[in-house]
C-alpha cells in the first residue's frame, strides 16, 4: 500500500487521432454515447437497455438517419455499452482504438433533413451497432484528441453517477435535470455560511 489517494491520471504519451474538427454532429454523437453507457446505473442495479424500443429512445437524439432498432440489435449494444463504460468510467482510450479497427469509419455524402449533402460516418456493416461503434468511438477520439473540447467526466449533479461529457470547463453534467439541480444548488452563495449567535432550529435550509 502506497497510501496514495486514488485518481484518474491523465494518460500521457498516447497519440490519439487527430486531423478531423469536433463538429456539432459529432459532439452530439459523443452524448449519445454517454448516454448509453448510463442506460446501466450500477448504483442500483437498474438496466434500461431492456428492448429495441428502449435503444431507439437511446439513440433518437442522433444527427443522422440510423437503421432502425431491432431486439436482435438489444445484446450487441449491451456489449458495446460495456466498453463504452471502459472510455468514460476507467479512461481506457485503448478502447478506442479497438473500436475503429473493428469498425473502421468511413465518410460518405448523403443528402441530410433539409435536402443538403452532408457527411456521413458509415461503417463496413449497415447494421445499428456496428454503425454506432465507428461513429462514437471516431467522435469520442476526435473529441478527446482536442484539448479545449472537454473531457469525458462523472455527473457533478446531485445523487448522480452517470457519465458526462463535459465541455470545456462547465461542471460535468448528464442531463438537462442535472444541469438545473446544480444551477440551482450553486444559488445560495448569498447565504451567510455560518448561523453566527442565532439559535439552530434544525429547519430544513431553504431551496
Ligand atoms: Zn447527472
Amino acid at each position: 500500500m502506497t497510501g496514495r489517494t486514488k485518481r484518474l491520471e491523465p494518460r500521457v504519451g498516447r497519440a490519439l487521432p487527430t486531423g478531423l474538427a469536433l463538429t456539432d454532429d459529432l459532439l452530439r454523437i459523443a452524448v449519445i454515447a454517454g448516454d448509453i453507457v448510463n442506460t446501466y446505473n450500477p448504483l442500483n442495479d437498474i438496466d434500461f437497455l431492456c428492448d429495441a424500443d428502449a435503444l431507439a429512445y437511446v439513440v433518437s437524439d442522433h444527427p443522422w438517419t440510423l437503421p432502425p432498432a431491432t431486439a436482435r440489435d438489444v445484446e450487441p449494444a449491451r456489449r458495446l455499452r460495456g466498453r463504452l463504460t471502459r472510455v468514460f468510467r476507467a479512461a481506457a482510450y485503448d478502447e478506442l482504438d479497438h473500436l475503429l479497427l473493428e469498425n473502421p469509419p468511413s465518410l460518405a455524402l448523403a443528402a441530410g433533413a433539409d435536402g443538403a449533402p452532408r457527411l456521413l460516418i458509415e461503417a463496413p456493416s449497415h447494421e445499428l451497432v456496428p454503425l454506432l461503434a465507428a461513429q462514437m468511438a471516431l467522435s469520442l477520439s476526435v473529441f478527446l484528441a482536442d484539448p479545449a473540447a472537454g473531457s469525458l467526466d462523472v455527473c457533478e449533479g446531485p445523487d448522480c453517477n452517470n457519465v458526462a461529457v463535459r465541455r470545456g470547463t462547465a461542471p460535468p453534467t448528464c442531463s438537462d435535470r442535472c444541469r438545473t439541480a446544480l444551477d440551482a444548488s450553486a444559488q445560495p452563495a448569498g447565504r451567510p455560511a455560518r448561523a453566527g449567535t442565532r439559535p439552530r432550529l434544525g429547519r430544513p435550509s431553504r431551496r
